[in-house]
This record gives C-alpha cells, sequence and structure tokens, in this order.
C-alpha cells in the first residue's frame, strides 16, 4: 500500500554486507533505509536519527538503487565466502516498496550463486512473489515472518500499516512444501499485548493449525527511542498497559521468568518446538 505522504528516495550505497554481532548471524543486509510498516515499538527506529531523517518512522524509505551490484563486488573480492546473512534486520525486505524495486529479489539472486546461509524475516506476504527464487536455496534458507499479536485490535495500534499477521502466517505456510526452514519469530514480547492468556493461546494454537513446525521468541528491547516512540503513545492511549510496560522494566528477570514458563506449556500443549533468546 503506498502512502502519497511517504517520502521514497533512490540512493546509491556505499557498502551493504555488514558485519554484525548478532548471534548465529555473520552479516547483515538491509535492502532499505527506513521502513513503511512503521510499527510503533520498533527498535530500528534510530536508524532514521542515524541517516539524517527527521521524518516520523514509517513514513520515509531510502532505497540502495546499487544494492546488487556492490553486494556481487564485495563478495568477489572475499576471500571466504561463507556464513550466514541476516537480511531485514533494521527494515523489512518485503515492504511494499519492493513492489516496485526488486532490491530484495536482486540480492538474492547474487547470493544465490554463493553457499551462504540465508535468514530472512519480513511481515509481508509479499515474500510470495520470490517463492520460487527463496526455494531454490533449499534448506540454507531460513525464512521467518514476525508476529507480536494476532487480534486485529491491539495490530492496529502496534502496527497500523503491516500487513494482517494471519496473511504472514498463510504466506509462510506456501513454503512448508519445500526445503525452506520455516519458523515464526515471535518478537517482540510485548508486555500488556502479547502476554494475554487468550492472545498467547490464540496465537500458538493459528501456527499450529498452519502447520508451521518452529517458534523462537524474542524480548522487548527498551532502547530510548523505543521508550521515546513506543511508551509515550501507551502512557497516551493504554495507561493501564503501560502500566505493564513499566512494571516489565523495573523487574525484567522476573517477567521473563514468569512468561517463559506460560510459553513453554503452550508449546507443549500445541506440540509446537520453541525456542527462546532469553
Ligand atoms: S516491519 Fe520490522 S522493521 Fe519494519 S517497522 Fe515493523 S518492526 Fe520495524
Amino acid at each position: 500500500m503506498y502512502n502519497s505522504r511517504m517520502k521514497i528516495r533512490e540512493i546509491k550505497a556505499k557498502t551493504i554486507l555488514h558485519r554484525t554481532k548478532i548471534p548465529g548471524m555473520d552479516f547483515s543486509i538491509n535492502p532499505y533505509i527506513g521502513c513503511q510498516h512503521g510499527c510503533i515499538y520498533c527498535y530500528a527506529s534510530y536508524m532514521g536519527e542515524r541517516f539524517g531523517h527527521r521524518e516520523r518512522w514509517g513514513s520515509f524509505v531510502d532505497v540502495k538503487v546499487n544494492a546488487a551490484e556492490i553486494l556481487r563486488k564485495r563478495i568477489e573480492r572475499m576471500r571466504k565466502r561463507q556464513g550466514t546473512i541476516a537480511i531485514g534486520v533494521s527494515t523489512d525486505p518485503y515492504q511494499p516498496v519492493e513492489r516496485k524495486y526488486r532490491i530484495t529479489r536482486a540480492i538474492l539472486e547474487v547470493l544465490r550463486e554463493t553457499d551462504f546461509r540465508i535468514s530472512l524475516l519480513t511481515k509481508s506476504p509479499l515474500v510470495l512473489d520470490d517463492f520460487h527464487l527463496i526455494s531454490s536455496f533449499g534448506s540454507r534458507f531460513h525464512l521467518g515472518v514476525s508476529i507480536s499479536v494476532l487480534s486485529p485490535e491491539p495490530k492496529r495500534f502496534l502496527e497500523p500499516a503491516a500487513p494482517d499477521p494471519i496473511l504472514r502466517l498463510k504466506a509462510l505456510a506456501e513454503f512448508n512444501s519445500t526445503q525452506v526452514e520455516t519458523f515464526v519469530f515471535f518478537s517482540p514480547l510485548i508486555p500488556g499485548f502479547s502476554d494475554q492468556e487468550g492472545e498467547l493461546e490464540l496465537i500458538f494454537r493459528t501456527i499450529r493449525e498452519f502447520g508451521i513446525n518452529r517458534v523462537l521468541v524474542d524480548r522487548m528491547s527498551l532502547y530510548s527511542n523505543v521508550m521515546r516512540n513506543f511508551a509515550e503513545k501507551l502512557r497516551r492511549f493504554y495507561p493501564r498497559k503501560y502500566k505493564s510496560l513499566m512494571e516489565y522494566r523495573k523487574n525484567k528477570r522476573a517477567y521473563l521468568r514468569e512468561i517463559k514458563g506460560k510459553i513453554i506449556s503452550l508449546s507443549r500443549k500445541f506440540t509446537l518446538p520453541t525456542e527462546f533468546t532469553f
């Protein structure tokens, strides 16, 4: 969905393949700067300031039009062409602008000719446009869709411009018949939203119904930009949930222990293998 107030700019990136400290990953690639999905809890919103944007997060995208070209050159210069590349750490590689520019597709076409393992995260069923390309990587491609909630009302508040989470799961399930490793990235786990009894059960039941066999759960990080954007909106619109967030901030360890116990019970109930990053 294009928004007429969306500021889209074509840029020439100087580098595209970055070393990363993300556990299990060696490199990261962000095909875009900014993200049209504009989730209000997005930790990547710091990218705006870093690249000189003053606009609201979710209202601008810089398109790295030369991404595939500089990636090919960089790979040619590498001595060891091995490791895992995370795509979509600070942007959604299948946000709407991908339909026009196909930067992610061009990057994947370059990577298909290498032995790198790929881990790609998205919130968009647009990933299905590259179904055959992604499937051709086989089991060295790990495809995840992220969800934090499934119910429509919290979704509208938290991720107003992102595709319906059910459509994300449906898209992921299309890959069940391929060798691609699929998983649901239950992230971030948002206090007061994702952790509600009914919501947790709904999430696990629905993932099971789609025949998806792996869930990875990540906690919410309370970086200063998240606190500024998200906590402030919560304080105004959902004071009780704001309280939950503040309690989490005060006593993360106890909160995470308790929620982990609840999630482990659900993963047993629905025979759904579940891992945690915490
Ligand atoms: S889809 Fe991901 S990168 Fe984009 S705004 Fe939402 S959380 Fe941030």
